[in-house]
């Protein structure tokens, strides 16, 4: 068993319900297990599978099987429960959860000595109309299937495809949507529509200087400054942000990517113990996505943070639960970013925002610490920050 610094077991056995098998789960879960085997884990979450999301724009040259982990083989690799229901709380159930460490839901009663919350934010909506995707519904099919289903439907012989949101996520799927169509070989026109005056903005500006010129030499047309108002059958209607001057493009269909809604954060303390009325609930703890740390640690929403996080709580859960009960801040500061530019190309910074990496080399590190991920996930620890 692994060695953890200020952490003597009480002896007796841990149980631990998980909400949310996203990437701070599957950190927290694994942590818990590689310094305390015995953990009862109970793991929620409403999805049947796990998903590797940070590689879910590689579905336009890969099987979306290829990222999906099924929870019933994790329960099954980790000794864990699964049960696949969808938790929501308020403030006061919250409350409630901490005095009677008894978690309710539709048709059992959990008992549990700790509850971690790691469900994820959820992007924002999209229209539920049938020329408009949004990044939801590349969870279920694979991004070639739905891009081929809706070309082949929308028989016009000038096709246009208006993607939306120039966010690290909206231009990694930009990319690989333009290689995809140079691939089948469509000549359908791509634009990017976003409402920034550059992509990428909460990027170091080489960024987007990078990924601009990039788009210029791939024939990806630009609108910035410019709002997303609705698409209809063959057109979308946009609108000029300093004037609202509404303004219509022919587009068989758009693909929104609008960011993530930032309802259902909860505010913990640095060692990632959720705060409710000025105080922290001792036995509740939060990473990932949904969680805001009052501390020096990074609070972006990144799957880097999730991790991080989820192995400090778990950590922490066993701190607090033994001798002599010394709990470790969060302090990890972000090691760097990649955005991926399709298959052949990336742009990111490493150690310092000032150090800009592109092409192969930015490639390589960004495949490195997706392996790294990989490895975790089958109980491979090699984080060594
Ligand atoms: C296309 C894409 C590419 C990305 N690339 C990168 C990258 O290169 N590098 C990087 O650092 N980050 C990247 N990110 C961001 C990263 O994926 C997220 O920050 C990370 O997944 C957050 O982890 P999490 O565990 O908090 O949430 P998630 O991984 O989203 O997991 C949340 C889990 O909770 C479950 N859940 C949701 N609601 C409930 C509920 N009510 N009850 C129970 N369970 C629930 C969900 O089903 C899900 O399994 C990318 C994101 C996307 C979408």
């Amino acid at each position: 068993m692994a060695f953890l610094p200020f952490y003597i077991s009480k002896q007796k056995r841990l149980k631990v319900v998980i909400i949310g098998g996203g990437y701070a789960g599957i950190a927290a879960l694994t942590t818990l297990l590689r310094y305390a085997p015995d953990t009862d884990i109970t793991i929620i979450d409403p999805r049947e599978q796990h998903i590797k999301i940070t590689h879910l724009h590689e579905t336009f040259r890969y099987p979306l099987t290829d990222l999906l982990v099924p929870f019933t083989d994790i329960a099954s690799r980790y000794g864990c429960r699964y049960i696949a229901a969808s938790v929501h709380f308020d403030q006061d159930e919250l409350q409630k959860c901490q005095e009677q460490k008894q978690l309710i839901l539709d048709k059992e009663v959990l008992s549990f000595d700790y509850l971690l919350i790691v469900s994820g934010c959820e992007s924002s909506a999209t229209d539920p109309t049938d020329n408009v995707l949004g990044l939801q519904d590349f969870t279920i099919a694979a991004g070639s299937d739905l891009l081929t289903k809706l070309l082949n439907k929308n028989n016009q012989s000038e096709q246009s495809i208006s993607v939306v949101g120039g966010g690290a996520t909206g231009i990694q799927f930009l990319f690989e949507i333009k290689q995809f169509l140079q691939r089948i070989k469509s000549n359908a026109e791509l634009r990017l529509i976003h409402s920034g005056e550059h992509v990428l903005e909460q990027f170091p500006h080489g960024f987007s200087t990078y990924v601009q010129s990039r788009m210029q030499d791939m024939g990806i047309a630009f609108y910035p400054n410019t709002y997303y108002c609705g698409q209809q059958s063959n057109k979308v209607l946009l609108a000029e942000k300093q004037t609202e001057k509404q303004f219509e493009l022919s587009s068989s269909l758009s693909i929104l990517f609008l960011g993530k809604k930032t309802q259902n954060v909860f505010t913990a303390n640095a060692f990632g113990q959720v705060i409710e009325d000025k105080s922290p609930l001792s036995n509740i703890f939060v990473a990932g996505d949904c969680s805001y740390y009052q501390s020096l640690g990074s609070n972006t929403l990144t799957a880097q943070s999730a991790v991080r996080k989820g192995k400090l709580v778990a950590r922490n859960i066993l701190r607090h639960s033994g001798f002599p009960g010394l709990l470790e801040p969060y302090l990890h500061r972000d090691l760097g970013y990649v955005v991926s530019l399709g298959p052949a190309d990336a742009v990111g910074w490493l150690g310092s925002e000032s150090n800009l990496i592109t092409g192969m080399p930015a490639l390589a590190i960004k495949e490195l610490v997706e392996a790294q991920y990989d490895l975790l996930l089958v109980g491979i620890d090699t984080y060594l920050v």
